[in-house]
Order: structure tokens, then C-alpha cells, then sequence
């Protein structure tokens, strides 16, 4: 079955005055369904057509070779956007609390080590992608990745990703990308990632 763009889990503007309302238009209605368009049009005829978006991005070369480029782009933007407006919620931020917030502590010394790695990863990504915490297999770590790439598909597992394009942030915020990434941390949707966590630890 076709993928599709699912619908934002708050209002457009639940996430003001953090991450504005007309972001959120474009970024959900525009951006992604754009990415899903195009992974549909890459996959469509082929035997990963019915395939879960995740099996599809850890098994990329094993696509066809003109549709691994399309698909790595396009599939990956389905997919990473997919986990982003889950991670995001209005009220949301503050500080993880339990096993993974210990995890947090013990990997990076401190949440707020960790805050700076995770904003240091996405100031520093030149040009578009992501910033991550991921679960590496043996434990956390952060990682950044270009464009659309995602860790799954090199066998981590992906816990929280902030949106680093400048469409995510540029007209609220203009070239200050380190002020999106600070306001950022007031949506957190921290049971979300803590879920995820408790998935594969
Ligand atoms: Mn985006």
C-alpha cells in the first residue's frame, strides 16, 4: 500500500510560539507530502512496494539501482518527518525522567551535555539534515546525518531528530539556526522518546 502523509497528532499552531504555525503548514502539508509523492512514484512496480518504510531504508541496496538514490531521499524524508511531529508535542520539553534518563546521564555525563551534543551536531550539519539520538546497538549516542539519510540505515536506531533544513525553522527564525534549536527543546514529547527507548534497550 501507497505510503501517506499522516496527519499532525496537534493543531498547526499547538506548538507556538516555539515552532510557528505557518512552518507547520508547509513543513507537514507541503514538505512531506512532497517526500511521500515521490517515494510512492520511486517504489511503485517494484517488490518493495507493500513494504514497511523502515525494512525499505535498512535494505536500500538491495533496491533497485535507479530507484536507491530517489527512494534514499525521498523514503528517508517520509520516514524522518514521520518521527518528528511525533516527537514533538504542545506542553511538551522539559527533562526525560527513568531508564532513560539514567541512560542519558551515563552516556553524555549530563542532560545538559547532552542538550549541547545534540545542538552541536545539528549547528555544524553544513547544509540540510538531522541531529540525533540514537540507540547504537550497545547504547546512546548522537549522531548527524545529511539531507534525508537516517540511522536506520546504518544500523542504529533513531530515539528523537531535530529537523535542521531551513525549511523547518527559516521563517520564523530566519538564519538562526541554533535559536530554533533552542526553542526546540520546549516541544520535546519526552514519553514519546522514552518509549521508543524502552523498544530497544
Ligand atoms: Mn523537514
Amino acid at each position: 500500500m501507497a505510503y501517506s502523509v499522516p496527519p499532525l497528532p496537534y493543531d498547526y499552531s499547538a506548538l507556538e510560539p516555539h515552532i510557528d504555525e505557518a512552518t507547520m503548514r508547509v513543513h507537514h502539508d507541503k514538505h512531506h507530502q512532497a517526500y511521500v509523492d515521490k517515494a510512492n512514484a520511486a517504489l511503485e512496480g517494484t517488490e518493495w512496494a507493500d513494504s514497511a518504510i523502515e525494512e525499505v531504508l535498512k535494505n536500500l541496496q538491495h533496491l533497485p539501482a535507479d530507484k536507491q538514490g530517489p527512494v534514499r531521499n525521498n523514503g528517508g524524508g517520509h520516514y524522518n518527518h514521520t518521527l518528528f511531529w511525533e516527537s514533538m508535542a504542545p506542553g511538551a520539553g522539559g527533562e526525560p525522567d527513568g531508564a532513560l534518563r539514567t541512560a542519558i546521564d551515563s552516556a553524555f555525563g549530563s542532560f545538559g551535555d547532552f542538550k549541547a551534543k545534540l545542538k552541536d551536531a545539528g549547528v555544524n550539519r553544513f547544509g540540510s539534515g538531522w541531529s540525533w539520538l540514537v540507540h547504537d546497538g550497545s547504547g546512546l549516542a548522537v549522531v548527524s546525518s545529511a539531507n534525508q539519510d537516517n540511522p536506520i540505515s546504518a544500523g542504529q536506531t533513531p530515539l528523537l531528530g531535530v529537523d535542521v533544513w531551513e525549511h523547518a525553522y527559516y521563517l520564523k527564525y530566519q538564519n538562526r539556526r541554533p535559536d530554533y534549536i533552542d526553542a526546540w527543546w520546549n516541544v520535546v514529547n519526552w514519553p514519546k522518546v522514552a518509549e521508543r527507548f524502552g523498544a530497544v534497550s
